[in-house]
């Protein structure tokens, strides 16, 4: 067997037992991305001079006998929205594409702290906005299981890069679905951990209530390594919970007895495809096969989830992206070009008088020009979207009606939980469509999000791996749980991993 092909917990037992050194594996995924990437696009930036100057300290010190970290020499891929200090972190947009933060996030020193080798930037969404990657201001990323279609997003390219074996371990940000909906279309694991659990600080703000940080793998084992080291409070994010970080990777392995699931029922409507039902069904039989107990749940509000999700998502979206102005960092429009197109209007206003609209003020004109230049449609879409529901005489019937649905949404989950351990059920209605099928209609592309954006809403713990597949492409199934129950959650799905083979299927590359 390849190195690449190990997955993380396989392959770090190789490098602490010596066998392998961290440098021949960073060699092994380098090559394998020289290979495909090409294709497959789910890398903005690859370092290569970096991950193997880590790789070799790492190695150094092993052989030393010295201490070495959590992931002491194991690739780890970085959404492109995770702030590393001086270099670039573009978040997908011509707007920061030559940003380099002047700090790490919190996210991103933990994986060094851990001795992770960080081998290269992942391709999203700009600012994690969409579900395809499309909306990437610089490639598009395509889906190793066919070229033709998406991998999901926002995080895309940590979920192809994981897909194709390019990474054994990728780190995504989940805001209404973005690392469970790529996980599911990719075929691979994805953990949005319960919010609070992972710091965001440092993590360039989307839609600061609904974002978390989490991981991406092979299977459950893997995706409890990850967020092993991840996890855990920070007093730089005042949202993150001070709670202990469980031994996951240890207690991944240990078997739930007595374990209750959950099928909402309102998840088997119109507009789910018949082969995702069925699988789903069928994941729910293994469950029970395995000594779970399984029941109907209801959920009557997750319905309005995505309406909600796209009230309150684009109304933070449009404060948080208010600091792009041109003025203090990121892109800024060419100001030769603005003074002189500023000049003209002048000219024009003096001599038409004032049947002409005033000139804008310098300043003015430099937010203009610098915004529409930097954003792409999607991004102005949402600011746009936010700005109204956000504003006087709208607030009302629209911000403050989506916060009710939101709090509606939770004591649905809440009930359910009185039940049931956890609830699952389809991660998307159907598998990854056609690059290019959805891009010119938003609302098609915002209702694939139907049953991921209430974990966010809700603030809960939502899991996303394989469990079958439907002419050739991956269903993911969601196990959906309690606050911090992602211990429970990610052994509920390494005791499916145990009696399925989904999550070993690999895309044939050529
Ligand atoms: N697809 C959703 C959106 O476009 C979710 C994005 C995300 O989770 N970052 O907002």
């Amino acid at each position: 067997m390849s190195l690449v092909e190990l997955g993380a917990t396989a392959l770090l037992a190789e490098l602490e037992a010596g066998r392998v050194s961290s440098v021949e594996a960073v060699r092994a995924y380098l090559e394998r991305i020289d290979r495909y990437d090409g294709e497959i696009g789910a890398f903005l930036r690859v370092d290569r001079d970096g991950a193997l100057a880590k790789a070799e300290e790492v190695d150094r010190r092993r052989r030393a006998g010295q201490a070495v970290g959590r992931l002491g020499g194991l690739p780890v891929a970085v959404k492109d929205i995770l702030c590393a200090r001086g270099e670039l972190t573009t978040c997908g947009s011509r707007m920061l594409a030559n940003f380099r933060p002047p700090y790490d996030a919190t996210v991103v020193s933990r994986l060094q702290a851990a001795d992770a080798v960080l081998i290269g930037r992942t391709n999203l969404d700009e600012f994690a906005m969409g579900g395809s990657t499309e909306n990437s201001a610089f490639q598009k990323t395509r889906n190793p299981w066919d070229l033709e279609r998406i991998p999901g997003g926002s995080s895309g390219g940590a979920a192809a890069c994981v897909a194709a074996d390019m990474a054994p371990l990728s780190i995504g940000t989940d805001t209404g679905g973005s690392i469970r909906q790529p996980a599911a279309l990719c075929g691979i694991t994805g953990l949005k951990p319960t919010y609070g659990r992972v710091s965001r600080f440092g993590l360039v703000a989307f839609a600061s209530s609904l974002d978390q940080v989490g991981p991406l793998a092979r299977d459950a084992q893997d995706t409890a390594l990850l967020l092993e080291v991840i996890a855990g409070h920070d007093p730089r994010d005042s949202t993150s919970v001070d709670r202990p970080v469980p031994p996951y990777h240890q207690l991944v392995r240990q078997p739930l007895k007595g374990l209750s699931i959950g099928l909402v029922r309102e998840h088997y409507a119109a507009g789910l495809e018949p082969e995702v039902e069925a699988a789903v069904r069928e994941a729910a039989r293994v469950f029970q096969s395995l000594g779970a107990t399984v029941k109907e749940v209801s959920m009557p509000h997750s319905k309005y989830g995505v309406a909600a999700y796209y009230i309150i998502a684009p109304s933070e979206a449009s404060s948080n992206l208010a600091r792009y102005d041109g003025v203090h960092y990121g892109y800024r429009t060419d100001e030769q070009a603005m003074l002189a197109e500023l000049a003209a209007e002048q000219a024009l206003y003096q001599s038409a008088g004032t049947s002409a609209a005033e000139p804008d003020s310098p300043l003015v004109r430099l937010y203009r020009r610098t915004r529409s230049e930097g954003f792409g449609p999607e991004v102005k879409r949402r600011i746009m979207l936010g700005t109204y529901a956000l504003s006087a005489g709208y607030y009302d019937a629209y911000y403050l009606k989506a916060l009710k649905v939101r709090r509606l949404i939770r004591q649905d989950f809440d009930q359910a939980f009185a039940q049931v351990d956890m609830v699952a059920g389809p991660v998307t209605t159907a598998p990854a469509f056609k690059l290019g099928e959805k891009v010119n209609d938003p609302l098609a592309m915002y209702l694939v999000d139907l049953y991921t954006v209430s974990a966010n809403l809700s603030g809960i713990a939502g899991l996303a791996f394989p469990c079958g597949f439907s002419r050739g492409l991956p269903i993911g199934l969601q196990l959906q749980g309690p606050p911090f129950a992602e211990e429970r959650l990610l052994a509920a799905c390494y005791m499916y991993q145990q009696v399925t083979d989904w999550h070993l299927r690999r895309p044939s590359l050529s």
